[in-house]
């Protein structure tokens, strides 16, 4: 099984970085700042490498008909329009993370609590843009729309960054740091998202199934049984040729 997936990732490495083609589409635009603290971040989001990086791969990557713009700074979000085609990110999301892995101390990981709340904004840019492309390709969905968005998240961040899957794991730690602080309702089953829980443990296994050495003591200590272990590898291999195969004509080739 590892044999075929490296065989299909150096198949998809080739693909993808052997494009010079690039139409850029997916932008990322500022709101107004209101107050220092939205300043701030909107200094510190515009100087991230890594979300520059983030735009720069997937605008090369992708073949986009249509402009996305990113928008951060709304009172709305995150969420995807697609009506104006745009991905809302308000600057109190990048706040209200922030505080989340304040209030745990999180540098004690060795990732600061900056860069663990521009991992989070990655994947939730990832995530968003899942519903985007949907739309924009007219792609076809079967299942949950939410739990596939956040797969495709996983699957970009791991196959196309060298430290995706560090990334993944600070994502990961925000959802359960989300269902620590929450009791749950009813209205937590009747909305489209699974459980932050769930989340969770569907990151964890994204992360074991793309890395089973890297992450076998993390599944060990959460009690992953021997047969979820083995299906959390199977699946991540389907889903990356899902990708693949359902992106192939959206991915950047030369155009000669
Ligand atoms: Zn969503």
């Amino acid at each position: 099984m590892l044999y075929k997936k490296s065989i299909f990732i150096i198949l998809f490495s080739l693909l993808i970085t052997s494009t010079a083609f690039s139409n850029n589409n997916i932008k990322i635009s500022f709101s107004e700042t209101s107050n220092y603290y939205e300043k701030q971040i909107k200094k510190t989001i515009e100087n991230s490498d890594s979300i520059n990086i983030l735009l720069d791969t997937l605008n090369k990557k992708f073949y986009i008909k249509k402009k996305v713009i990113i928008e951060i700074g709304k009172n709305d979000g995150p969420l995807y329009n697609n009506e104006t085609n745009k991905i809302l990110i308000p600057y109190s999301f990048y706040q209200e993370t922030y505080n989340i892995f304040k209030e745990v101390d999180y540098d004690k990981t060795g990732i600061s609590k900056k860069d663990a709340t521009i991992d989070v904004l990655m994947q939730t840019i990832l995530h968003e843009l899942a519903h985007a492309l949907i739309e924009i390709y007219n792609l076809p969905v079967v299942g949950n729309q939410e739990d596939i968005a956040d797969n495709f998240a996983a699957v970009m961040l791991m196959e196309f960054f060298k430290n995706g899957d560090e990334i993944l794991l600070s994502t990961s730690d925000i959802f359960k740091l989300y269902s620590n602080n929450h009791v749950l309702s009813n209205e937590d089953f009747i909305d489209e998202h699974s459980l932050d829980i769930q989340r969770y443990y569907d990151c964890v296994c994204y992360l074991y199934g793309n890395s089973p050495l890297k992450y076998k003591k993390l599944v060990e200590e959460l009690n992953y049984t021997q047969e979820r272990k083995l299906l959390c590898e199977e699946d991540y291999i389907k889903n990356v040729n899902s990708w693949f195969r359902l992106f192939k004509n959206y991915f950047n080739k030369n155009r000669t």
